[in-house]
């Protein structure tokens, strides 16, 4: 008897029904979401049943849908939620659902080759080129988020300061030294890291009371660092501080990285397509004269996880800094080895997916248009969640809004058990998720709106559910 083995469905009508019923459960899922909580705490007999070992035998697809809808979907962060106002999370939207399936169809790899996924990205680096007024030799990748991001443009800063030499003899004894505000990102540091410099060589730049970059203190920091022998080589401002949202003023950065000859990032991870939003794109200004920016996709351009992004000014660079030649990846001027250079010269990865067709599939139905229009409004809800925390004398806010995080807390003795009891006891409820951040030493509530689907009526139910259990906490504490 022979057996066929394939992996491809053996009664093709069947798996399309059951294909089709999967969709259905996702629309059904995003179009009921407010009637589901936010997120709901794990039963403990649940997560034990991802103890089992490896399956040696198959299961139907339709069981494992099944477990899916029962154990997994509803035990997920709720990020898709209007209620998730926690960390910095894009809502997705059913349209970049639907591009994601298109590109797990296709499973096209990315990293190279002469095939038009490559050129849908190389479109979507166009677009961004233009949108922060970048030149046409600027190189643009997309990656996995920020994270990644920040560390690619450290990498390419590394060469324009040592040379391309750094890649095979790595630092020797140059002392290069980097330099951020206090309310830079946790990946920078790292970036320091994983690029060998060590984040003993990041100087950590004192923040003004509108939590921006004290750019003279930047300025003095890199002179003094020169006069002792270092080599300054590297800013990273930040377009949206993860804790309050501030944005450092890019220009007056931008000047000083100028004056001194030092390379200037943008950590624009959630802030930087503000540029989409007439009303808040000249809060950026500056920005257009970074030598790279980091940015996501997935937090308020609203295209599902993952996908960061990265722009480089020089694409040259950006080139010498990654690309390798290997047998194997041999370039031809004709067939499927043309279409040089490839994504892979550009940045660490050689296998890569298609993120870039969900981004494309959410510009193009969208438009630029309507996706700015989402982040002016959540700017504005943001400062809607402030006049009413302002109007409520049992809450006090920790910090000024700039674009779209709000930071408060519930007055009480012994504040910071009580908030952080509340934020618990909020996540609990299913009603809202915000997360907590340390404001100037005092925990806050801190509440980022960057869903589409987030409106006034959550932000209503936030603090209504906040207040009664702060009411009910302080009488118990
Ligand atoms: C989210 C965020 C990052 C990290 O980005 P990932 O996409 O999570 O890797 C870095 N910097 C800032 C300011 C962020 O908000």
């Amino acid at each position: 008897m022979t057996v066929s083995k394939t992996l491809d469905p053996t009664d093709w009508p069947a798996f399309r029904l059951q294909a089709h019923k999967m969709l259905d459960d996702m629309l059904e899922y995003t179009e009921h979401l407010r009637e589901r909580p936010v997120w709901q705490p794990i039963p403990q007999a649940l997560r034990d049943t991802f103890q089992e070992p490896l399956p040696r035998e198959g299961s139907d697809l339709a069981t494992v849908h099944l477990r899916f809808m029962r154990d997994i979907l509803p035990y997920a962060v709720g990020n898709a939620h209007p209620g998730f106002l926690g960390w910095v999370h894009g809502g997705g939207t059913p349209v970049g659902m639907l591009a994601e399936m298109l590109a797990a169809g296709l499973n096209a790899n990315l990293g190279g080759r002469d095939q038009i996924p490559v050129e849908v990205e190389r479109q979507v680096v166009r677009w961004m080129r233009d949108l922060f007024g970048f030149p046409q030799g600027a190189g643009g990748l997309f990656v996995t988020g920020t994270s990644m991001a920040n560390f690619i443009a450290l990498l390419v800063a590394r060469t324009a300061a040592l040379g391309i030499d750094v890649r095979r003899s790595g630092l020797g004894a140059a002392r290069t030294i980097a330099y951020t505000s206090a309310g830079a990102h946790g990946c920078i540091p790292q970036a320091l890291e994983l690029a060998g410099i060590g984040s003993d060589a990041l100087r950590i730049v004192p923040m003004d009371e509108r939590f921006q970059m004290d750019t003279a203190a930047l300025e003095s920091m890199i002179l003094a660092d020169r006069e002792a022998g270092l080599t300054p080589f590297f800013i990273a401002a930040t377009a949206g501080t993860v804790n309050v949202g501030a944005v450092d003023d890019l220009q007056a950065v931008a000047a000083i990285a100028r004056r001194q000859g030092v390379w200037f990032h943008v950590d624009g991870a959630y802030g930087a397509l503000a540029m989409l939003s007439p009303e808040i794109a000249p809060r950026l200004a500056g920005i257009q004269q970074a030598d790279s920016i980091a940015f996501d996709f997935h937090k308020w351009g609203q295209v599902p996880y993952d996908a960061g992004f990265i722009l480089i000014r020089d694409g040259a660079l950006q080139y010498e800094t990654f690309a390798s030649p290997a047998a194997y990846l041999q370039r031809e001027p004709r067939g499927l080895a043309a279409g040089s250079p490839w994504p892979c010269d550009l940045g660490p990865d050689l296998s890569r997916g298609f993120r870039a067709l969900k981004a494309w599939f959410t510009i193009q139905v969208y438009g630029a248009r309507m996706l700015g229009e989402i982040i002016t409004e959540s700017c504005a809800l943001a400062r809607y969640l402030q006049e009413q925390i302002r109007s409520e004398p049992k809450l006090e806010l920790l910090a000024p809004v700039s674009l779209n995080i709000v930071c408060f807390r519930y007055r009480a003795p012994n504040a910071d058990a009580v908030n952080s009891e509340i934020v618990m006891a909020l996540h609990e409820s299913g009603i809202a998720a915000p997360s907590t951040s340390t404001i100037n030493g005092s925990l806050a509530i801190r509440a980022a709106i960057v869903n589409h689907r987030t409106t006034r009526a959550d932000l209503d139910g936030l603090l209504r559910t906040a207040l009664s259990l702060g009411d009910s906490i302080t009488k118990t504490m």
